[in-house]
């Protein structure tokens, strides 16, 4: 049975990354030792971290003032070194509440000390749409405002952004970096898990314009950018492999064309998910279309029970995964980058089939 994993994270890789892996695991470069097992300050590892952060600033075109540093502590760990390294002149940030890793973030935030003002809010709504700026953000009050670019439990994303004048963002790309093209000079710093979109878990990306660093002594050193971008993230010892994994995905996204190109495969990929989905007489998705994500398609038939039944039989044909986030309950089909066309029309056809088995339920 083939098998399709439409899980949000840790998420479906590549198969010719797990292939190659699978390949070298014993012995890296016919050196007689797995990646798994050599040091991080030798030859071999020194190649391929410099190669990561080199395919990294080729993939997302990263100018040359800004660091990128892979950390570890996951996007969680972000919510707290963004704002114990960047909130150093007002001790004050502003976030849109987008959803509910948008609201971690500030709740992280205030648990530092740290005031986080929640500029606007769409939980009324059920995060069903992006929050707007009630007003020009003010200015010299915040040190940045925090975004969450892809609400990968909500299933909303930004393609534009709001109006921020002076005060730098701080974007949490978790669930679409490199899924989709944005700016990165539009950012003051850019910050990523790895278990999403670019390999297995345990690395963090964070791409931050160095002239938001200053040194500041009350971070702990695991979470100092500074002291990061000083070592070239070798101030300990760093997650090994899951750098070298994410290496050997970022060199698959370059064989396949790069940002652009995984772009309109994803965008290929949910549309036509949509599309099913607004046709559908049973599966709904309440998302306004315009803030609709490429990568995590939220949708549910109304009835929990229902939910879970399509849930089970999905995975008893090999499409697995597809349970919505336990706050929202429903269902959630996750279209990283790994996540093939034909993963996304094998779903399409089951769900066409479920539909037509439970008629009962559309005629309510
Ligand atoms: C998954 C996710 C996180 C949390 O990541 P962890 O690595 O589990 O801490 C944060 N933000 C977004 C948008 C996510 O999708």
């Amino acid at each position: 049975m083939v098998v399709y994993n439409f899980a949000a994270g840790p998420a479906v890789m590549p198969k010719p990354v797990i292939q190659q892996i699978q390949t070298e695991l014993p012995s890296l470069n016919g050196s007689g030792m797995s990646i798994m097992e050599i040091s991080h300050r030798s030859p071999a590892f020194d190649a391929i971290i410099q190669q990561a952060e080199a395919r990294l600033r080729h993939l997302m075109a990263i100018p040359d003032d800004y660091a990128v540093l892979f950390m570890q502590g996951g996007g969680t760990g972000q919510f707290a070194a963004a704002p114990l390294n960047l909130a150093t002149k007002h001790h004050h940030i502003a976030v849109l509440d987008s959803g509910q890793w948008a609201s971690r973030a500030a709740a992280e935030a205030k648990r530092l000390g740290i005031a986080a003002d929640v500029l606007a809010t769409t939980k009324p709504d059920h995060y069903r749409h992006l929050p707007t700026m009630p007003e020009a953000l003010a200015q010299d009050t915040y040190d940045y405002l925090h975004l969450c670019l892809n609400n990968t439990v909500e299933g909303t994303a930004y393609t534009t952004l709001p109006e921020h004048g002076d005060t730098p963002l701080v974007a949490d790309m978790s669930s679409n970096i490199c899924a989709q093209r944005y700016n990165v000079s539009d950012f003051g710093m850019i910050f990523a898990g790895a278990q999403k979109n670019l390999g297995p878990a345990g690395v963090t990306v964070v791409i931050v314009k160095r002239a938001l660093l200053s040194d500041v002594e009350a971070v702990p050193s695991a979470l100092d950018y500074t002291l990061f971008d000083k070592k070239n993230s070798l101030y300990n010892t760093p997650p090994v492999f899951a750098i070298y994994a994410l290496n050997l995905t970022l060199g698959w996204i370059e064989d396949l064309g790069g940002i652009d190109a995984m772009e309109k495969r994803n965008r290929e990929k949910s549309s036509k998910l949509y599309a099913f989905l607004d046709r559908s007489k049973l599966f709904h998705n309440y998302v306004e279309p315009r803030d609709r994500s490429l990568t995590n398609v939220v949708f549910n038939t109304g009835d929990a029970d229902l939910d879970q039944a399509v849930v089970d039989a999905a995975a008893a044909q090999g499409l697995m995964n597809l349970k919505g986030h336990r706050s929202v309950g429903g269902l959630r089909a996750s279209l990283y980058n790994a996540m093939p066309l034909a993963g996304v029309d094998a779903l399409i056809d089951f769900l066409t089939q479920f539909e037509k088995e439970h008629e009962y339920y559309v005629q309510r």
